[in-house]
């Protein structure tokens, strides 16, 4: 029996080396600062190449919530521990040469993370998921949502992905218009427009620092 040890030792050495196999692929945690965030929904890499976060729109700079969901996201990539991914693993690319992935840090979603807060907005409909997170942030009247009951705002007209004020010069045909209020228009997967500030939240307050 005993000759047979050492050959147990070496199949039971395999089969752990192969169970770690799955978890090759995941790239250790770069040094403090490697992975940046340049604003809430935009990372850069350590070989410098731009990571935008599909599914999710953070407030434009210099606009209420911005410099929340930007502080957000550096110190959500600064607190990882045991490393980073992007998912998907090869991502395509947006026009303006940007990754389009999920960044998670030590397994948890970053643009989950965000959505929760109630600092992005969820963009698109098949994300599922994420306007699940988005409908409870709004209930909790979290971070964007927290004047909701204030601001009531609209009417808006929504195209296919974004809701505009009714005076947007980017707002979409009149065929393609409806109006509703931004609650509804959130839980259908629509974001507020860039242009026109759809979206007129309070100003923030959060983190206090
Ligand atoms: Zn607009």
């Amino acid at each position: 029996m005993a000759r047979t040890r050492p050959a147990a030792r070496a199949i039971l050495a395999l089969l752990l080396l192969l169970g770690q196999l799955p978890c090759a692929p995941r790239r250790s945690l770069p040094p403090a600062g490697a992975l940046v965030a340049l604003d809430g929904d935009t990372l850069q890499l350590p070989d410098g190449q731009r990571v935008r976060l599909p599914g999710v729109d953070t407030p434009e700079s210099g606009r209420p919530w911005s410099r929340a969901a930007t502080a957000f996201s550096r110190r959500f990539v600064a607190d990882g521990v045991a490393g980073w991914e992007l998912v998907p693993a090869d991502p395509r690319r947006d026009r303006y040469g940007r990754l389009l992935a999920d960044v998670r840090v030590d397994g948890r979603s970053l643009s989950a993370a965000l959505v929760e807060q109630g600092l992005a907005w969820v963009y698109g409909d098949q994300q599922a998921g994420l306007l699940g997170r988005q409908g409870a942030a709004i209930d909790a009247r979290r971070g964007l949502y927290a004047g909701l009951d204030r601001s009531a705002p609209g009417p808006f007209v929504a195209s296919a992905r974004r809701f505009h004020h009714l005076d947007c010069p980017l707002r979409p045909d009149v065929s393609q218009q409806f109006e509703a209020r931004a609650t509804r228009l959130l839980a259908q997967g629509l974001s507020p427009c860039r242009t026109c500030l759809a979206w007129p939240p309070a100003s923030d307050s959060w983190p206090p620092f």
